[in-house]
Protein backbone atom coordinates (compact mmCIF):
# COMPACT_ATOMS: atom_id res chain seq x y z
CA UNK A 1 0.00 0.00 0.00
CA UNK A 2 1.90 3.30 -1.32
CA UNK A 3 2.32 6.09 1.53
CA UNK A 4 1.59 8.75 -1.40
CA UNK A 5 -1.75 7.00 -1.73
CA UNK A 6 -3.26 6.47 1.88
CA UNK A 7 -2.26 10.58 2.41
CA UNK A 8 -5.01 11.03 0.35
CA UNK A 9 -7.75 9.09 1.88
CA UNK A 10 -8.53 10.96 4.44
CA UNK A 11 -11.75 9.86 7.10
CA UNK A 12 -14.58 10.27 4.87
CA UNK A 13 -18.32 9.47 6.66
CA UNK A 14 -19.24 5.79 5.21
CA UNK A 15 -22.05 5.79 2.08
CA UNK A 16 -20.62 9.86 1.20
CA UNK A 17 -18.73 10.18 -1.97
CA UNK A 18 -15.00 10.17 -1.46
CA UNK A 19 -13.51 13.51 -1.70
CA UNK A 20 -12.02 14.54 -4.78
CA UNK A 21 -8.26 13.54 -5.41
CA UNK A 22 -5.74 13.89 -7.79
CA UNK A 23 -6.47 11.68 -10.84
CA UNK A 24 -4.64 8.20 -10.88
CA UNK A 25 -4.05 8.57 -7.44
CA UNK A 26 -7.40 9.58 -6.68
CA UNK A 27 -8.32 6.81 -8.76
CA UNK A 28 -6.18 3.78 -7.00
CA UNK A 29 -7.43 5.29 -3.65
CA UNK A 30 -10.85 4.74 -4.34
CA UNK A 31 -10.17 1.24 -5.54
CA UNK A 32 -8.26 0.41 -2.30
CA UNK A 33 -10.89 2.32 -0.02
CA UNK A 34 -13.88 -0.15 -1.34
CA UNK A 35 -11.53 -2.98 -1.00
CA UNK A 36 -10.92 -2.17 2.47
CA UNK A 37 -14.52 -1.37 2.93
CA UNK A 38 -15.38 -4.81 2.06
CA UNK A 39 -12.81 -6.72 4.62
CA UNK A 40 -14.89 -7.99 7.25
CA UNK A 41 -12.54 -6.06 10.03
CA UNK A 42 -12.67 -2.95 11.24
CA UNK A 43 -9.07 -1.35 9.96
CA UNK A 44 -8.12 2.25 10.25
CA UNK A 45 -4.43 3.39 9.27
CA UNK A 46 -2.49 6.75 10.91
CA UNK A 47 0.61 8.52 10.79
CA UNK A 48 3.64 8.00 13.49
CA UNK A 49 2.09 11.02 14.85
CA UNK A 50 -0.74 9.49 15.78
CA UNK A 51 -2.90 11.54 12.81
CA UNK A 52 -5.90 9.55 11.53
CA UNK A 53 -5.55 8.63 7.45
CA UNK A 54 -8.39 6.39 6.39
CA UNK A 55 -11.26 4.36 8.52
CA UNK A 56 -13.06 1.80 6.55
CA UNK A 57 -16.63 1.30 7.02
CA UNK A 58 -16.51 -1.23 9.45
CA UNK A 59 -15.16 0.82 12.12
CA UNK A 60 -18.97 2.02 12.15
CA UNK A 61 -20.38 -1.31 11.84
CA UNK A 62 -17.97 -3.47 14.47
CA UNK A 63 -16.96 -1.02 16.54
CA UNK A 64 -19.85 1.70 16.94
CA UNK A 65 -18.65 5.14 15.75
CA UNK A 66 -21.05 7.21 14.09
CA UNK A 67 -20.72 8.33 10.71
CA UNK A 68 -20.66 11.88 11.42
CA UNK A 69 -18.35 11.74 14.59
CA UNK A 70 -15.94 9.68 12.37
CA UNK A 71 -15.58 12.57 10.24
CA UNK A 72 -14.56 14.89 13.08
CA UNK A 73 -12.12 12.97 14.10
CA UNK A 74 -7.81 13.71 13.36
CA UNK A 75 -6.18 11.74 16.05
CA UNK A 76 -6.42 7.78 16.78
CA UNK A 77 -7.28 8.55 20.44
CA UNK A 78 -10.45 10.81 18.66
CA UNK A 79 -11.10 7.71 16.68
CA UNK A 80 -11.42 5.50 19.88
CA UNK A 81 -13.59 8.15 21.76
CA UNK A 82 -15.63 7.96 18.89
CA UNK A 83 -16.01 3.91 18.70
CA UNK A 84 -18.79 3.55 21.27
CA UNK A 85 -18.21 -0.58 20.98
CA UNK A 86 -15.24 -0.12 22.89
CA UNK A 87 -15.44 0.11 26.51
CA UNK A 88 -13.41 2.89 28.05
CA UNK A 89 -10.76 0.11 29.91
CA UNK A 90 -10.84 -2.18 26.37
CA UNK A 91 -9.86 1.88 24.54
CA UNK A 92 -7.19 2.71 26.62
CA UNK A 93 -5.79 -0.49 26.24
CA UNK A 94 -5.96 -0.08 22.32
CA UNK A 95 -4.42 3.54 22.79
CA UNK A 96 -1.61 2.00 24.73
CA UNK A 97 -0.76 -0.95 22.24
CA UNK A 98 -0.53 2.00 19.77
CA UNK A 99 1.59 4.03 22.14
CA UNK A 100 3.88 1.37 21.96
CA UNK A 101 3.94 0.01 18.80
CA UNK A 102 4.92 3.39 17.21
CA UNK A 103 7.69 4.01 19.89
CA UNK A 104 9.17 0.48 19.15
CA UNK A 105 8.76 0.83 15.50
CA UNK A 106 9.13 -2.70 14.95
CA UNK A 107 6.77 -3.14 11.83
CA UNK A 108 4.76 -6.48 13.03
CA UNK A 109 2.94 -6.81 17.22
CA UNK A 110 1.71 -10.14 18.10
CA UNK A 111 -2.18 -9.77 18.16
CA UNK A 112 -3.68 -8.93 21.40
CA UNK A 113 -7.34 -10.54 22.41
CA UNK A 114 -10.01 -8.37 23.30
CA UNK A 115 -13.36 -8.62 24.68
CA UNK A 116 -15.24 -5.49 25.30
CA UNK A 117 -17.77 -3.77 26.64
CA UNK A 118 -20.46 -6.24 27.20
CA UNK A 119 -18.24 -9.42 25.89
CA UNK A 120 -20.93 -10.55 23.62
CA UNK A 121 -18.05 -10.28 20.77
CA UNK A 122 -14.56 -10.77 21.13
CA UNK A 123 -11.67 -9.26 18.56
CA UNK A 124 -7.81 -10.01 17.36
CA UNK A 125 -6.11 -6.87 17.21
CA UNK A 126 -3.61 -6.48 14.54
CA UNK A 127 -0.83 -3.36 14.85
CA UNK A 128 1.33 -3.31 11.90
CA UNK A 129 3.62 -0.95 9.84
CA UNK A 130 3.49 -0.55 5.86
CA UNK A 131 5.96 1.88 4.19
CA UNK A 132 8.03 4.26 6.10
CA UNK A 133 5.15 6.27 7.98
CA UNK A 134 1.53 4.42 8.21
CA UNK A 135 0.61 2.24 10.63
CA UNK A 136 -2.84 -0.06 10.35
CA UNK A 137 -5.03 -1.35 13.32
CA UNK A 138 -6.94 -3.86 12.42
CA UNK A 139 -10.03 -5.35 14.32
CA UNK A 140 -10.86 -8.91 13.25
CA UNK A 141 -14.31 -9.72 14.70
CA UNK A 142 -13.67 -13.49 15.98
CA UNK A 143 -16.80 -14.02 18.57
CA UNK A 144 -17.83 -16.79 16.46
CA UNK A 145 -14.53 -18.39 16.74
CA UNK A 146 -14.33 -17.96 20.61
CA UNK A 147 -17.76 -19.16 20.82
CA UNK A 148 -16.91 -22.31 19.35
CA UNK A 149 -13.89 -22.86 21.23
CA UNK A 150 -15.51 -22.17 24.19
CA UNK A 151 -18.12 -24.17 23.05
CA UNK A 152 -15.90 -27.14 22.86
CA UNK A 153 -16.08 -27.30 26.58
CA UNK A 154 -18.79 -28.71 28.05
CA UNK A 155 -21.35 -27.16 30.35
CA UNK A 156 -20.17 -28.88 33.44
CA UNK A 157 -16.56 -28.42 33.29
CA UNK A 158 -17.22 -24.36 33.07
CA UNK A 159 -18.20 -22.04 35.64
CA UNK A 160 -21.52 -20.29 35.06
CA UNK A 161 -21.22 -16.80 36.07
CA UNK A 162 -18.02 -15.99 33.97
CA UNK A 163 -18.38 -18.74 31.22
CA UNK A 164 -14.84 -19.84 32.20
CA UNK A 165 -13.23 -22.77 32.28
CA UNK A 166 -13.33 -24.54 36.18
CA UNK A 167 -11.54 -25.77 38.50
CA UNK A 168 -12.13 -29.35 37.54
CA UNK A 169 -11.11 -28.36 33.84
CA UNK A 170 -7.97 -27.09 34.71
CA UNK A 171 -7.23 -29.56 37.09
CA UNK A 172 -7.45 -31.79 33.64
CA UNK A 173 -5.91 -29.75 31.73
CA UNK A 174 -2.45 -29.57 34.35
CA UNK A 175 -2.67 -33.20 34.48
CA UNK A 176 -2.35 -33.80 30.92
CA UNK A 177 0.20 -31.09 29.76
CA UNK A 178 2.39 -31.08 32.77
CA UNK A 179 2.51 -34.83 32.67
CA UNK A 180 5.12 -34.75 29.97
CA UNK A 181 7.04 -31.65 30.98
CA UNK A 182 7.63 -32.36 34.91
CA UNK A 183 11.14 -30.97 35.78
CA UNK A 184 11.51 -28.06 33.13
CA UNK A 185 10.22 -24.61 32.39
CA UNK A 186 7.50 -25.59 29.78
CA UNK A 187 4.07 -24.86 32.12
CA UNK A 188 3.37 -21.71 34.34
CA UNK A 189 0.63 -21.15 36.23
CA UNK A 190 -0.36 -17.80 37.79
CA UNK A 191 -3.00 -17.89 40.66
CA UNK A 192 -5.14 -14.69 41.08
CA UNK A 193 -6.51 -13.68 43.93
CA UNK A 194 -8.30 -10.51 44.09
CA UNK A 195 -7.71 -8.06 46.86
CA UNK A 196 -10.75 -5.74 48.88
CA UNK A 197 -13.09 -8.23 47.12
CA UNK A 198 -15.08 -8.97 50.03
CA UNK A 199 -15.57 -5.68 51.17
CA UNK A 200 -17.11 -4.98 47.54
CA UNK A 201 -19.52 -8.11 48.24
CA UNK A 202 -20.14 -6.87 51.98
CA UNK A 203 -21.14 -3.43 51.35
CA UNK A 204 -22.83 -3.01 47.45
CA UNK A 205 -23.97 -6.49 47.61
CA UNK A 206 -23.65 -10.02 45.50
CA UNK A 207 -24.85 -8.46 42.67
CA UNK A 208 -22.31 -6.44 42.35
CA UNK A 209 -19.66 -8.70 43.64
CA UNK A 210 -20.33 -11.20 40.43
CA UNK A 211 -20.65 -8.06 37.91
CA UNK A 212 -17.28 -7.61 39.04
CA UNK A 213 -16.40 -11.34 38.93
CA UNK A 214 -17.78 -11.52 35.50
CA UNK A 215 -15.79 -8.29 33.95
CA UNK A 216 -12.45 -9.65 36.07
CA UNK A 217 -12.91 -12.94 33.84
CA UNK A 218 -12.76 -10.64 30.50
CA UNK A 219 -10.18 -8.65 31.17
CA UNK A 220 -8.01 -11.77 32.16
CA UNK A 221 -8.64 -13.40 29.26
CA UNK A 222 -8.16 -10.67 27.09
CA UNK A 223 -4.98 -9.42 28.83
CA UNK A 224 -3.69 -12.98 27.75
CA UNK A 225 -2.98 -15.02 24.22
CA UNK A 226 -4.83 -17.33 22.88
CA UNK A 227 -2.91 -20.07 23.64
CA UNK A 228 -3.15 -19.38 26.90
CA UNK A 229 -5.89 -20.86 29.42
CA UNK A 230 -7.91 -18.91 31.99
CA UNK A 231 -10.10 -20.67 34.73
CA UNK A 232 -12.22 -19.13 37.70
CA UNK A 233 -11.58 -21.63 40.96
CA UNK A 234 -14.03 -20.19 42.73
CA UNK A 235 -14.71 -17.18 45.20
CA UNK A 236 -12.57 -14.31 43.97
CA UNK A 237 -9.69 -16.83 42.25
CA UNK A 238 -8.52 -17.64 39.00
CA UNK A 239 -5.98 -19.03 37.18
CA UNK A 240 -3.92 -18.95 33.96
CA UNK A 241 -2.15 -21.33 32.61
CA UNK A 242 0.82 -20.71 30.16
CA UNK A 243 3.07 -22.78 28.01
CA UNK A 244 5.63 -22.22 25.17
CA UNK A 245 8.64 -21.84 27.39
CA UNK A 246 8.73 -17.93 28.47
CA UNK A 247 11.57 -16.38 30.73
CA UNK A 248 10.50 -15.77 34.04
CA UNK A 249 11.14 -12.51 32.84
CA UNK A 250 7.85 -12.63 30.28
CA UNK A 251 6.40 -13.72 33.07
CA UNK A 252 6.43 -11.30 35.24
CA UNK A 253 5.69 -8.86 32.53
CA UNK A 254 2.50 -10.75 32.41
CA UNK A 255 2.08 -10.37 35.68
CA UNK A 256 2.80 -6.90 35.82
CA UNK A 257 0.07 -6.13 33.54
CA UNK A 258 -2.99 -8.65 35.19
CA UNK A 259 -2.34 -6.74 38.27
CA UNK A 260 -2.58 -3.31 36.03
CA UNK A 261 -5.63 -4.50 33.99
CA UNK A 262 -7.46 -5.54 36.98
CA UNK A 263 -6.67 -3.05 39.56
CA UNK A 264 -8.58 -0.34 36.74
CA UNK A 265 -11.78 1.12 38.14
CA UNK A 266 -14.61 -1.27 37.66
CA UNK A 267 -18.10 0.82 36.97
CA UNK A 268 -21.07 -1.13 37.71
CA UNK A 269 -24.71 0.29 38.10
CA UNK A 270 -22.99 3.84 38.79
CA UNK A 271 -20.69 2.20 41.28
CA UNK A 272 -16.82 3.39 40.54
CA UNK A 273 -15.05 -0.07 42.28
CA UNK A 274 -11.57 -0.21 42.96
CA UNK A 275 -9.98 -3.70 43.56
CA UNK A 276 -6.74 -4.96 43.47
CA UNK A 277 -5.04 -8.56 42.57
CA UNK A 278 -2.27 -10.98 44.42
CA UNK A 279 -0.72 -13.15 41.86
CA UNK A 280 1.38 -16.01 42.82
CA UNK A 281 3.48 -17.82 39.78
CA UNK A 282 5.02 -21.30 39.85
CA UNK A 283 6.79 -23.17 36.86
CA UNK A 284 6.49 -26.74 35.67
CA UNK A 285 10.78 -26.86 36.54
CA UNK A 286 10.00 -27.01 40.42
CA UNK A 287 7.64 -29.78 40.38
CA UNK A 288 7.97 -33.82 40.39
CA UNK A 289 4.01 -34.41 40.38
CA UNK A 290 1.25 -32.25 38.28
CA UNK A 291 -0.39 -31.22 41.17
CA UNK A 292 2.25 -29.68 43.34
CA UNK A 293 2.04 -26.89 40.79
CA UNK A 294 -1.05 -25.60 42.20
CA UNK A 295 0.29 -25.88 45.60
CA UNK A 296 3.02 -24.07 44.59
CA UNK A 297 1.54 -21.51 43.04
CA UNK A 298 -0.77 -21.44 46.24
CA UNK A 299 2.17 -20.95 48.32
CA UNK A 300 3.46 -18.30 46.09
CA UNK A 301 0.12 -16.43 46.80
CA UNK A 302 0.53 -16.30 49.75
CA UNK A 303 3.89 -14.49 49.96
CA UNK A 304 2.52 -12.20 47.25
CA UNK A 305 -0.55 -11.26 49.83
CA UNK A 306 1.72 -11.21 52.85
CA UNK A 307 4.07 -8.85 50.66
CA UNK A 308 1.04 -6.46 51.33
CA UNK A 309 -1.31 -7.25 48.18
CA UNK A 310 -1.19 -5.91 44.63
CA UNK A 311 1.94 -7.70 43.97
CA UNK A 312 2.88 -10.98 42.90
CA UNK A 313 5.51 -13.30 43.74
CA UNK A 314 7.16 -16.55 42.21
CA UNK A 315 7.90 -19.75 43.99
CA UNK A 316 10.83 -20.52 46.01
CA UNK A 317 11.07 -23.93 47.67
CA UNK A 318 11.87 -21.92 50.73
CA UNK A 319 8.19 -21.00 50.93
CA UNK A 320 7.53 -24.78 51.82
CA UNK A 321 9.41 -25.47 55.03
CA UNK A 322 7.98 -21.79 55.88
CA UNK A 323 4.36 -23.26 55.23
CA UNK A 324 5.11 -26.47 57.09
CA UNK A 325 6.29 -24.69 60.08
CA UNK A 326 2.85 -22.38 59.77
CA UNK A 327 0.53 -25.54 59.70
CA UNK A 328 2.38 -26.76 62.71
CA UNK A 329 2.38 -23.57 64.58
CA UNK A 330 -1.71 -23.65 63.65
CA UNK A 331 -2.01 -26.90 65.14
CA UNK A 332 -0.53 -25.99 68.29
CA UNK A 333 -2.48 -22.86 68.20
CA UNK A 334 -5.76 -24.36 67.99
CA UNK A 335 -4.98 -26.59 71.26
CA UNK A 336 -3.40 -23.91 73.01
CA UNK A 337 -6.81 -22.16 74.38
CA UNK A 338 -8.16 -25.54 75.58
CA UNK A 339 -4.70 -26.74 76.97
CA UNK A 340 -4.45 -23.33 79.01
CA UNK A 341 -1.32 -22.35 77.17
CA UNK A 342 -1.75 -18.99 77.37
CA UNK A 343 -0.87 -16.27 80.16
CA UNK A 344 -0.74 -12.53 80.64
CA UNK A 345 2.20 -10.62 81.88
CA UNK A 346 0.98 -6.84 83.42
CA UNK A 347 3.90 -3.93 83.01
CA UNK A 348 2.66 -0.82 85.04
CA UNK A 349 1.69 2.59 83.91
CA UNK A 350 3.25 5.07 85.58
CA UNK A 351 1.78 8.61 86.21
CA UNK A 352 5.30 10.49 86.62
CA UNK A 353 3.47 13.66 88.36
CA UNK A 354 2.17 11.23 91.24
CA UNK A 355 4.47 8.95 91.28
CA UNK A 356 2.18 6.21 91.21
CA UNK A 357 1.08 2.98 88.91
CA UNK A 358 -1.93 4.10 88.02
CA UNK A 359 -2.56 1.20 85.39
CA UNK A 360 -1.28 -2.14 83.71
CA UNK A 361 -1.12 -3.29 80.31
CA UNK A 362 -2.41 -7.13 79.75
CA UNK A 363 0.60 -8.62 77.49
CA UNK A 364 -0.16 -11.97 76.40
CA UNK A 365 2.07 -14.88 76.12
CA UNK A 366 2.16 -18.40 74.90
CA UNK A 367 4.03 -21.28 76.81
CA UNK A 368 4.34 -23.42 74.33
CA UNK A 369 5.71 -27.05 75.57
CA UNK A 370 8.42 -27.04 73.53
CA UNK A 371 9.41 -23.46 72.21
CA UNK A 372 8.98 -22.01 75.90
CA UNK A 373 7.35 -18.59 76.28
CA UNK A 374 6.26 -17.54 72.95
CA UNK A 375 5.75 -13.80 72.25
CA UNK A 376 2.45 -11.87 71.14
CA UNK A 377 4.45 -10.70 67.53
CA UNK A 378 5.40 -14.53 66.71
CA UNK A 379 1.56 -15.61 67.11
CA UNK A 380 -0.92 -13.03 66.98
CA UNK A 381 -0.88 -12.27 63.30
CA UNK A 382 -1.37 -16.76 62.71
CA UNK A 383 -4.30 -16.28 65.25
CA UNK A 384 -5.39 -13.33 63.33
CA UNK A 385 -5.15 -15.23 59.94
CA UNK A 386 -7.06 -18.32 61.45
CA UNK A 387 -9.66 -16.35 62.99
CA UNK A 388 -8.24 -17.52 66.48
CA UNK A 389 -7.87 -13.86 67.89
CA UNK A 390 -11.20 -13.68 69.14
CA UNK A 391 -11.11 -16.85 71.23
CA UNK A 392 -7.71 -15.33 72.52
CA UNK A 393 -9.14 -11.98 72.89
CA UNK A 394 -12.09 -13.14 74.79
CA UNK A 395 -9.91 -15.01 77.17
CA UNK A 396 -7.54 -12.13 77.55
CA UNK A 397 -10.34 -10.08 78.71
CA UNK A 398 -11.89 -12.12 81.08
CA UNK A 399 -8.71 -13.38 82.49
CA UNK A 400 -7.63 -9.28 82.88
CA UNK A 401 -10.59 -8.30 83.89
CA UNK A 402 -10.16 -11.21 86.42
CA UNK A 403 -7.04 -10.54 87.58
CA UNK A 404 -7.40 -6.42 87.81
CA UNK A 405 -10.24 -6.68 90.15
CA UNK A 406 -7.94 -7.97 93.24
CA UNK A 407 -6.23 -4.58 92.90
CA UNK A 408 -6.12 -1.37 94.72
CA UNK A 409 -9.46 0.85 93.32
CA UNK A 410 -6.86 3.53 91.60
CA UNK A 411 -5.57 0.91 88.93
CA UNK A 412 -6.90 -0.20 85.94
CA UNK A 413 -6.07 -2.81 83.58
CA UNK A 414 -5.03 -1.89 79.78
CA UNK A 415 -6.25 -4.69 76.70
CA UNK A 416 -5.22 -4.80 73.77
CA UNK A 417 -7.97 -5.50 70.93
CA UNK A 418 -7.23 -6.64 67.32
CA UNK A 419 -8.88 -4.82 64.17
CA UNK A 420 -9.84 -8.61 63.59
CA UNK A 421 -12.16 -8.60 66.54
CA UNK A 422 -13.91 -5.67 64.97
CA UNK A 423 -14.98 -7.78 62.28
CA UNK A 424 -18.26 -8.42 64.33
CA UNK A 425 -18.07 -5.16 66.46
CA UNK A 426 -20.79 -6.19 68.47
CA UNK A 427 -20.20 -9.48 69.34
CA UNK A 428 -16.68 -7.69 70.79
CA UNK A 429 -18.91 -5.33 72.82
CA UNK A 430 -21.09 -8.38 74.10
CA UNK A 431 -17.48 -9.92 75.38
CA UNK A 432 -16.37 -6.92 77.09
CA UNK A 433 -20.05 -6.43 79.22
CA UNK A 434 -20.06 -10.34 79.83
CA UNK A 435 -16.03 -9.79 81.07
CA UNK A 436 -17.05 -7.00 83.33
CA UNK A 437 -19.77 -8.91 84.90
CA UNK A 438 -18.29 -11.94 85.57
CA UNK A 439 -15.51 -10.52 87.42
CA UNK A 440 -16.99 -7.56 89.09
CA UNK A 441 -14.58 -5.06 87.59
CA UNK A 442 -16.24 -1.95 87.12
CA UNK A 443 -16.22 -0.36 83.44
CA UNK A 444 -14.08 2.37 84.08
CA UNK A 445 -10.93 0.35 85.63
CA UNK A 446 -11.04 -1.43 81.87
CA UNK A 447 -9.19 0.22 79.19
CA UNK A 448 -8.98 -0.93 75.84
CA UNK A 449 -6.05 -0.44 73.10
CA UNK A 450 -6.80 -0.70 69.69
CA UNK A 451 -4.82 0.60 67.09
CA UNK A 452 -5.40 3.40 63.89
CA UNK A 453 -6.10 0.18 61.31
CA UNK A 454 -9.21 -0.09 63.22
CA UNK A 455 -10.56 3.68 62.20
CA UNK A 456 -9.43 3.21 58.59
CA UNK A 457 -12.29 1.49 57.29
CA UNK A 458 -14.32 4.16 58.96
CA UNK A 459 -17.40 1.39 59.53
CA UNK A 460 -20.28 2.89 61.38
CA UNK A 461 -20.50 -0.66 62.91
CA UNK A 462 -16.63 0.18 65.03
CA UNK A 463 -17.65 3.88 65.75
CA UNK A 464 -21.00 2.26 67.28
CA UNK A 465 -18.89 -0.13 69.05
CA UNK A 466 -16.67 2.39 70.58
CA UNK A 467 -19.69 4.31 71.62
CA UNK A 468 -21.23 1.32 73.33
CA UNK A 469 -17.96 0.40 75.13
CA UNK A 470 -17.49 3.79 76.42
CA UNK A 471 -21.32 3.90 77.75
CA UNK A 472 -20.30 0.93 79.50
CA UNK A 473 -17.60 3.44 81.08
CA UNK A 474 -14.68 1.56 79.44
CA UNK A 475 -12.09 4.14 78.47
CA UNK A 476 -10.41 3.74 74.48
CA UNK A 477 -6.94 4.62 73.76
CA UNK A 478 -4.72 4.82 70.64
CA UNK A 479 -1.95 2.56 70.87
CA UNK A 480 1.27 2.82 68.30
CA UNK A 481 0.26 6.78 68.00
CA UNK A 482 2.38 8.18 65.26
CA UNK A 483 3.01 4.87 63.29
CA UNK A 484 0.58 4.65 60.87
CA UNK A 485 0.11 6.91 57.97
CA UNK A 486 -2.81 8.53 58.78
CA UNK A 487 -2.69 9.03 62.69
CA UNK A 488 -3.81 12.62 62.67
CA UNK A 489 -6.68 12.22 60.74
CA UNK A 490 -7.72 9.32 62.76
CA UNK A 491 -7.86 11.35 66.10
CA UNK A 492 -10.79 12.96 64.67
CA UNK A 493 -13.07 9.91 64.07
CA UNK A 494 -13.75 9.20 67.45
CA UNK A 495 -12.95 11.23 71.11
CA UNK A 496 -10.45 8.96 72.45
CA UNK A 497 -9.38 8.78 76.20
CA UNK A 498 -5.79 8.37 75.55
CA UNK A 499 -2.90 8.42 73.22
CA UNK A 500 -0.33 6.21 73.35
CA UNK A 501 3.34 7.91 71.63
CA UNK A 502 4.80 5.15 69.95
CA UNK A 503 8.22 3.55 71.30
CA UNK A 504 9.91 4.89 68.06
CA UNK A 505 9.35 8.67 69.55
CA UNK A 506 10.97 7.76 72.60
CA UNK A 507 14.16 5.65 72.27
CA UNK A 508 17.09 8.28 71.83
CA UNK A 509 18.66 8.47 68.78
CA UNK A 510 21.12 11.06 68.02
CA UNK A 511 20.11 14.40 69.20
CA UNK A 512 16.65 13.79 69.33
CA UNK A 513 15.57 16.71 67.93
CA UNK A 514 13.14 15.84 65.82
CA UNK A 515 11.78 12.90 68.36
CA UNK A 516 11.28 15.16 70.92
CA UNK A 517 9.64 18.11 68.40
CA UNK A 518 6.80 15.16 67.76
CA UNK A 519 6.92 14.10 71.54
CA UNK A 520 6.32 17.83 72.46
CA UNK A 521 3.08 18.22 69.81
CA UNK A 522 1.41 14.92 70.44
CA UNK A 523 1.57 15.86 74.05
CA UNK A 524 0.40 19.49 73.04
CA UNK A 525 -2.24 18.08 71.08
CA UNK A 526 -3.73 15.29 73.65
CA UNK A 527 -3.99 19.07 76.21
CA UNK A 528 -6.44 20.41 73.44
CA UNK A 529 -8.31 17.69 72.57
CA UNK A 530 -8.48 16.20 76.40
CA UNK A 531 -7.17 13.48 75.38
CA UNK A 532 -4.21 11.67 78.13
CA UNK A 533 -0.82 11.06 76.82
CA UNK A 534 1.11 8.24 77.98
CA UNK A 535 4.81 7.46 76.30
CA UNK A 536 5.47 3.73 75.67
CA UNK A 537 8.89 2.02 75.80
CA UNK A 538 10.83 4.25 78.14
CA UNK A 539 14.31 2.13 78.64
CA UNK A 540 16.71 4.63 80.39
CA UNK A 541 16.46 7.59 82.75
CA UNK A 542 18.01 9.68 80.05
CA UNK A 543 14.60 8.33 78.03
CA UNK A 544 12.15 9.49 80.86
CA UNK A 545 14.08 13.06 81.71
CA UNK A 546 13.57 13.82 77.68
CA UNK A 547 10.17 12.72 77.81
CA UNK A 548 8.98 14.85 81.08
CA UNK A 549 11.06 18.02 79.49
CA UNK A 550 8.77 17.60 76.85
CA UNK A 551 5.53 17.57 78.68
CA UNK A 552 4.74 13.76 78.86
CA UNK A 553 3.91 12.98 82.59
CA UNK A 554 2.65 9.50 81.89
CA UNK A 555 4.80 6.51 80.91
CA UNK A 556 5.01 2.74 80.44
CA UNK A 557 8.92 0.83 79.94
CA UNK A 558 11.47 -1.41 80.90
CA UNK A 559 12.89 1.22 82.89
CA UNK A 560 9.63 1.16 85.71
CA UNK A 561 9.38 -2.89 85.09
CA UNK A 562 9.35 -5.59 82.32
CA UNK A 563 6.04 -6.95 81.86
CA UNK A 564 5.42 -9.46 84.81
CA UNK A 565 3.56 -12.44 85.70
CA UNK A 566 0.63 -11.97 87.47
CA UNK A 567 2.16 -13.60 90.83
CA UNK A 568 4.38 -10.42 90.73
CA UNK A 569 2.08 -8.12 90.31
CA UNK A 570 1.28 -7.38 94.02
CA UNK A 571 4.58 -7.11 95.37
CA UNK A 572 5.17 -4.28 92.26
CA UNK A 573 2.20 -1.95 93.52
CA UNK A 574 3.23 -1.77 97.14
CA UNK A 575 6.90 -1.90 96.60
CA UNK A 576 6.77 1.14 93.91
CA UNK A 577 6.78 4.16 95.69
CA UNK A 578 9.53 2.79 97.66
CA UNK A 579 11.38 1.92 94.58
CA UNK A 580 11.39 5.03 92.94
CA UNK A 581 11.53 8.21 94.76
CA UNK A 582 9.69 11.19 93.31
CA UNK A 583 11.90 12.44 90.88
CA UNK A 584 11.73 16.65 89.39
CA UNK A 585 12.27 17.14 86.01
CA UNK A 586 15.98 19.17 87.28
CA UNK A 587 16.70 16.11 88.67
CA UNK A 588 16.25 13.92 85.77
P1 LIG B 1 1.88 -2.95 72.36
O1 LIG B 1 0.47 -3.02 72.71
O2 LIG B 1 2.38 -1.69 71.77
O3 LIG B 1 2.68 -3.34 73.64
C1 LIG B 1 3.91 -2.81 74.01
C2 LIG B 1 5.01 -3.73 73.68
O4 LIG B 1 6.23 -3.10 73.95
C3 LIG B 1 5.02 -5.01 74.52
O5 LIG B 1 5.59 -6.04 73.73
C4 LIG B 1 5.95 -4.63 75.62
O6 LIG B 1 6.53 -5.75 76.27
C5 LIG B 1 6.98 -3.87 74.88
N1 LIG B 1 7.69 -2.92 75.73
C6 LIG B 1 7.26 -2.30 76.84
N2 LIG B 1 8.21 -1.49 77.36
C7 LIG B 1 9.28 -1.61 76.54
C8 LIG B 1 10.58 -1.03 76.55
O7 LIG B 1 10.96 -0.24 77.41
N3 LIG B 1 11.43 -1.39 75.55
C9 LIG B 1 11.05 -2.27 74.59
N4 LIG B 1 11.95 -2.58 73.66
N5 LIG B 1 9.82 -2.83 74.56
C10 LIG B 1 8.95 -2.50 75.53
P2 LIG B 1 4.93 -7.45 73.66
O8 LIG B 1 4.39 -7.88 74.96
O9 LIG B 1 5.89 -8.34 72.98
O10 LIG B 1 3.69 -7.18 72.74
C11 LIG B 1 3.85 -6.79 71.41
C12 LIG B 1 2.55 -6.44 70.79
O11 LIG B 1 1.69 -7.56 70.72
C13 LIG B 1 1.77 -5.41 71.57
O12 LIG B 1 2.25 -4.13 71.31
C14 LIG B 1 0.38 -5.64 71.06
O13 LIG B 1 0.20 -4.98 69.84
C15 LIG B 1 0.38 -7.13 70.81
N6 LIG B 1 -0.32 -7.79 71.92
C16 LIG B 1 0.15 -8.10 73.14
N7 LIG B 1 -0.81 -8.69 73.86
C17 LIG B 1 -1.92 -8.73 73.10
C18 LIG B 1 -3.26 -9.21 73.29
O14 LIG B 1 -3.65 -9.70 74.34
N8 LIG B 1 -4.12 -9.09 72.26
C19 LIG B 1 -3.74 -8.53 71.08
N9 LIG B 1 -4.63 -8.44 70.08
N10 LIG B 1 -2.50 -8.05 70.87
C20 LIG B 1 -1.60 -8.15 71.86
MG1 LIG C 1 -0.74 -1.92 73.61
MG1 LIG D 1 2.13 0.13 71.59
Amino acid sequence: MGAGMLDEMRVEPPGDAPRPMPSDDAHLADHLQAALNGVPAAIFTFDQSLNLIFANDRVTTLLGAAPEQLAECSTVFDLLAACKGLDYVTAQRVGGAVLAATASNEPRHPPIALSPGDAKTAFNLQISKSGSDHWMVLFEDVTARRAAESEAIPQTLRDPLTGLPNRKHLNDRIADVVATVIGRTQVWMILVDLDRFKTVNDTLGHPIGDAVLKIVGRRLTSAMRDSDEVARLGGDEFALLIRGRPEPEAVATVARRLIDVLGRPYLIEGHLIHIGASLGIASSQDISEHDHLFKNADLALYAAKKAGRNTFSFFDPAMEARAHKRRAMEIDLRKAIALRQFELHYQPQIDLDLNTITGFEALVRWRHPEHGLVPPNDFIPLAEEIGLIVAIGEWVLREACRDAVHWPESISVAVNVSPCQFENAAALVTSIEKALKASGLPGNRLEVEITESVLLRKESAVLSALHAMRALGVRIAMDDFGTGYSSLSQLSSFPFDKIKIDRSFVTSKGDCKDQNAIVRAITALGISLGMATIAEGVETSEELARIRANGCTSVQGYHFSRPLPIEQVDGLIAGFAARHPIATPQAA
